[in-house]
């Protein structure tokens, strides 16, 4: 079985504008690495507004769970669906806050395994109060707030996790830690990442390739080379 599926479908930003997605129909099973990758303007961030119900499609179908993204309400999806993109906002609050957000009875042994995935376990035991330090401006760089958002994230556990280029400013080791996350979170749930280079989801299971707002090839890494 599936846990969400695009079955057809359609947007655009403006009545009189081009399609951003046109006639695009996916199948993402309910474990396993789906990859979305393709140009900028490919349509690829649009998919994740249309399942975050910022948007509706005009035409064609969303189902989450075979049911369809309609009857869902907000609510039901924030407990289903993690979403995380470049700077990814973080609350006020501390570290500890920040991690549990979306899971408040999540154990401190799950926040510190979620740090260590992104590599982010010492810097974090560092801080002056550790778990329970405060996040102000000066706390964090960038890259490691959104190392903790990616965290969250994990923490949260969920059924979908939808990444927006979440690795792009990362290092490469710190890459390949978040990598094997994503590979272990896809054997619990659904993961869909965002790439612009097919080089970076080599080991997804499934390679959704956008372009104009159309599907133009799916498969592995080594299908979709085979083919090209
Ligand atoms: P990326 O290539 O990294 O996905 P985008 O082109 O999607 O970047 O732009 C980032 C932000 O700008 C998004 O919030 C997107 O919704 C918005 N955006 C992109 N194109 C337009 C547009 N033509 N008009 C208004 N907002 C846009
Ligand atoms: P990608 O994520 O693959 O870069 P997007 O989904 O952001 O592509 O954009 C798909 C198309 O929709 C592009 O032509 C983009 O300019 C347009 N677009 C994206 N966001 C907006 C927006 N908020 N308003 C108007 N057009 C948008």
């Amino acid at each position: 079985t599936e846990t969400l599926v695009l079955d057809d479908v359609r947007f655009r930003y403006a009545p009189d504008a081009e399609p951003a997605l046109d006639g695009v129909s996916v199948t993402i099973p309910r474990h396993g690495h789906t990859a979305i990758v393709g140009p900028s303007g490919a349509g690829k961030t649009t998919i994740f507004s249309l399942l975050l119900k910022f948007h509706r499609p005009e035409h064609g179908e969303i189902r989450l769970d075979g049911r369809p993204l309609d009857e869902w309400t907000l609510g039901d999806l924030r407990g289903r669906i993690a979403y995380v993109e470049q700077d990814t906002p973080l609350v006020p609050g501390t570290v500890a806050e920040n991690l549990t957000y979306a899971s408040p009875d999540a154990a401190d042994d799950d926040l510190w395994r979620a740090l260590a995935v992104v590599r982010m376990d010492e810097r974090v035991r560092a801080l002056p109060a550790g778990l329970q330090t405060e996040i102000t401006g000066a706390t964090l760089s960038g890259g490691e707030r959104q190392r903790l958002a990616l965290a969250r994230a994990l923490v949260a556990d969920p059924e979908l996790l939808l990444l927006d280029e979440v690795t792009a400013q990362l290092d490469g080791r710190t890459e390949a830690a978040v990598a094997e996350g994503i590979r272990r979170q896809a054997e619990r749930g659904a993961v869909v990442t965002i790439a612009h280079r097919l080089s970076t989801v080599m080991d997804a299971d499934q390679i959704v390739v956008l372009d104009g707002g159309r599907v133009r090839a799916v498969g592995t890494h080594d299908e979709l080379l085979r083919t090209d």
